[in-house]
């Protein structure tokens, strides 16, 4: 480059980090070996993985984490219809996300150019806004806009298409104007009116419930949600990743009564959660028929999706609790739900009972273990700062149960769309903000055999990079039902085992922790209770990347309830 010349892919890289991105992952390959390299030279961490579903999975759990939207880095055509999984997902999780995508040469587009692809009109689909900036001197707002687009109002994913011919072209660097950093969004408030009649409504409840949904993990409004419920003594009950935001062992988390609370609360504070599958949209006879929901969200739209709100409180959760906690404070007398209620009776019962049921099952050591065994010495030997990554059907829907979550945003899971195979993304993207934010935590990825399976291959990423995630994996021989010996030995004598093993069997006893090995990290394969505490103990003391093998007994289920969450048959009907 001669003295103010400047090329496409470092104007671009150039913009994304005078807007505050500090994380690229992606996978290079024609048209952006030069971007990747630019990024790096600006000063962007670039984290090369080994699939684009993978990247694109981890630098949504970064935005997550960090309210800044990370880059994901694609190839044209086939990697970015790699990358648009994580699009979808980050969308249905309402997390920023950056996907940028080399694209083949414009002049080529219509005539059959290597992976040509209607790129822009693809990623639509699956983002807020996605666009090819017009010139080289236009990407610095078409960064600022993504940056913008993907974090404000409910965040998403953003899509920016950059055209081989434009990577490496060329202009005057006095031409280009770069954006200032895009602020944080802006606070919004709910209207004080609204506000009044809130907590008219929760202060005559007989049966109020606070649910702490993933949008209030996002605010991270767990300051102002502290003192709500510690001030007010009311019951409250986490989504899957918005476990944490409040400790699961504070004395009003009413998790382990979820069914019992969700069908009696006549009141229901609704805190940055939809009504969708995940709480069985809002509706009998999961929810009581009479049920009145306070609903707070950042999103307009969202308001009266599938239950009319009694009250809509539009705005950041934050910002709202806290005008409800000085709504609250104003009132001469003070609200304190009662510990002695009906209510809080009807609570403690079954949560001790629920507690009971759990505990024989965990007491059950015989080999091979059952879910509840082994998660029970899991959860004994993790620290409690530790980042828990927690997907499969079984492994998921028991681990939400099973392993505590004491920290806010320290949960990853399948989300709101179910997809199995986020878990060693999001577990590479948590290790490595760790390891630049906070050195001293560490990532447990507890994972079912199958959703290991999806993106396995980033332990090779994990041990290059020196990244000391521990991979817990929950091994039933398959998915969701799993398969014995001498039934999948039965299906070979019996003939084609493509038409005798069943869909759900994976091969019995694989030994994945050889994988990890075989990459210079650390395997443990686990039959019994003792064998899991050893190599947990060993695992944390080193500083590798390491994969525990838990072989689980195939015949294991979850223990039976009337009605659950679970993610392993789709259903919001229980099971
Ligand atoms: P969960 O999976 O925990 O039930 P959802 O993903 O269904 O949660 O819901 C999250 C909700 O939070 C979305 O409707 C989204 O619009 C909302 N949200 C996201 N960020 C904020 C915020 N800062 N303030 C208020 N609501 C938010």
């Amino acid at each position: 480059l001669s003295g103010d010349d400047i090329d496409g892919a470092t104007i671009l890289v150039r913009a994304l980090k005078q807007q505050g991105v500090e994380y690229m992952f992606g996978i290079v390959g024609v048209p952006v070996i030069e971007v990747g390299m630019a990024a790096q030279a600006e000063g962007i961490k670039f984290v090369s993985m080994r699939n684009e579903q993978a990247a694109s999975y981890a630098a949504s759990a970064i935005g997550y984490l960090t309210r800044k939207p990370a880059v994901c880095l694609v190839v044209s055509g086939p990697g970015l219809v790699h990358a648009l999984a994580g699009m979808a997902n980050a969308m249905e999780n309402c997390w920023p996300l950056i996907v940028v995508g080399g694209s083949c040469d414009a002049s080529q587009e219509a005539m059959g150019g290597f992976q040509a692809y209607p790129q822009v009109e693809a990623a639509r689909q699956y983002s807020k806004f996605s666009a090819r900036p017009s010139s080289l001197e236009n990407i610095p707002y078409y960064v600022e806009k993504a940056v913008r687009e993907s974090t404000y109002g409910r965040p998403g994913a953003c899509y920016i298409d950059i055209s081989g011919d434009m990577v490496g072209a060329k202009a005057k660097e006095s031409s280009v104007r770069f954006m200032p950093a895009c602020p944080s969004p802006p606070l919004t408030y709910a209207d004080p009116s609204k506000i009044i009649e809130a907590i008219d409504l929760i202060t005559q409840a007989e049966k109020p419930l606070l649910i702490i949904g993933k949008g209030a993990s996002y605010a991270q409004a767990e300051g102002p949600l502290a003192t709500l419920v510690d001030s007010t003594g009311l019951p409250f009950l986490p989504t899957p990743m918005g476990k944490g935001l409040l400790p699961d062992t504070h004395p009003q988390c009413v998790a382990a009564a979820r069914s019992r609370a969700l069908q009696e609360a006549d009141v229901i504070v609704l805190l940055g959660a939809r009504l969708n599958w995940m709480l069985h949209f809002g509706a009998p006879p999961r929810f009581h028929p009479e049920a009145k929901i306070i609903q707070v969200d950042i999103k307009m739209e969202e308001m009266g999706n599938n239950v009319a709100p009694a009250v809509a409180l539009v705005g950041d959760i934050k910002a709202v609790v806290s005008q409800i906690n000085e709504e609250l404070q104003k009132r001469k007398n003070v609200f304190k739900f009662s510990l002695q209620s009906a209510w809080w009776k009807t609570l403690s019962k079954k949560l001790e009972a629920n507690q009971l049921n759990v505990q024989e099952m965990c007491n059950d050591k015989t080999v091979p273990l059952n879910y509840y065994a082994a998660y029970a010495e899991v959860q004994r030997a993790i620290p409690q700062d530790c980042m828990i990554v927690n997907e499969g059907s079984n492994t998921m829907d028991i681990g939400r149960t099973m392993l505590p979550n004491i920290l806010p945003r320290q949960r990853l899971d399948a989300g709101t769309f179910g997809t199995m195979g986020v878990g060693l993304g999001f577990a590479l993207a948590a290790a490595i903000y760790y390891r630049d934010h906070m050195p001293k935590r560490r990532v447990v990825c507890v994972e079912g055999d199958s959703a290991f399976g999806f993106s396995g291959m980033e332990i090779e990423t994990m041990a290059r990079y020196r990244l000391p995630v521990i991979i817990v994996v929950f091994n039933n021989n398959g998915i969701s039902m799993g398969i014995q010996d001498e039934m999948w030995n039965m299906a070979e004598e019996n003939g084609d085992l493509l038409l005798n093993a069943p869909p759900t069997s994976l091969q019995p006893n694989t030994r994945y922790e050889k994988m990890m090995e075989a990459f210079g990290g650390e395997g443990y394969f686990c039959r019994t209770a003792e064998e899991i505490r050893n190599s947990l103990k060993a695992a944390l003391q080193s500083n590798k990347p390491t994969v525990i093998n838990i072989m689980i007994n195939p015949m294991a289920q979850r223990k039976t309830q009337e009605y659950a969450l679970s993610y392993s048959d789709g259903s919001s009907t229980g099971d």
